[in-house]
């Protein structure tokens, strides 16, 4: 599971069996750009190796968000600029110890306490490039824009955005395999961010989760949260109960009453 699968012309992705993480890598004339990097330091460190055997290249990171299993794997990438969104920033200084501690408890509960281990061992790497709505850089000559899409999988969602290979990296924006996650979300928002994604001329929609897809993929996903957004104004608006929300949602139960609770406690 865990080869380069070259999506387009020097832009590759990297399948993870744990939490079925997908990681990107674009590589120019004589510099590459690694989009999100794993959830721990042995993970990263991995990582950093695989590149290696891409390229000789001196590397640039971009995490397309805050959540420990894209970001946290990147002290291996020893002298990289770290790009981001200003948020994603603050949400790390905000949130990274207890990302830490808390996915710790969580991996030892679940009987895998070398993950628990490596966490516990883990140096978080700031961002030291930010974003507000959009950035562009050169990846060893190649032109590749990041874009904030507005709320959605978090505040700080940022989208990669390869021209010349017509490939987006969207993180968790865009979930295949499983519901998307609403714990951090603004799920009203969240259709509206995947209405940019829609907006790109683009043939590859690589998810932080689960194999590529394409904007017809994203489309439907559209529409399923808008129907989640719908459910959660009703909610909001005293007109349909949490119960009936729950019932009429396209996801499972725990996932939209997590976006429920979302909307209730941000508005
Ligand atoms: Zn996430």
């Amino acid at each position: 599971m865990t080869n380069w699968i070259e999506v387009a012309d020097r832009v590759y992705v990297r399948r993870y069996e744990e939490l079925d993480l997908t990681v990107g890598l674009v590589v120019g004339d004589d510099g590459c750009l690694v989009v999100d990097t794993r959830g721990d330091e042995d993970q990263g460190a991995e990582l950093a190796a695989a590149v290696r055997e891409v390229t000789p290249h001196p590397w640039t990171v971009v995490y397309t968000h805050a959540h420990f299993d894209h970001a946290f794997g990147t002290s291996a990438f020893h002298g990289a600029d770290v790009w981001a969104h200003r948020l994603c920033h603050k949400a790390l200084v905000d949130n990274g110890a207890e990302q830490l501690r808390s996915w710790g408890e969580r991996y030892r509960a679940d009987g895998k306490p070398e993950i628990a281990d490596a966490l516990d061992r883990t140096t978080l790497v700031l961002p030291n490039r930010l974003v507000d709505d959009r950035a562009g850089l050169s990846v060893g000559g190649r032109h590749v824009e990041l874009v904030h899409p507005g709320f959605g999988h978090s505040d700080h969602d940022l989208l990669v955005h390869v021209p010349d290979a017509r490939v987006l990296f969207v993180g968790d924006l865009v979930e295949n395999g499983a519901p998307p996650q609403f714990g951090d979300a603004h799920p009203l928002s969240w259709p509206t961010a995947l209405t940019t994604i829609l907006d790109f001329d683009v043939d590859v929609v690589v998810a932080g989760h689960g194999d590529p897809v394409d904007l017809d993929f994203v489309a439907d996903q559209r529409e399923e949260l808008r129907e989640i957004a719908q459910l959660c104004r009703a909610v909001a608006a005293g007109e349909v109960s949490t119960e009936d929300a729950l019932a009429a949602s396209p996801y499972p139960e725990e996932f939209t009453r997590t976006a429920v609770e979302r909307v209730l406690s941000t508005r």
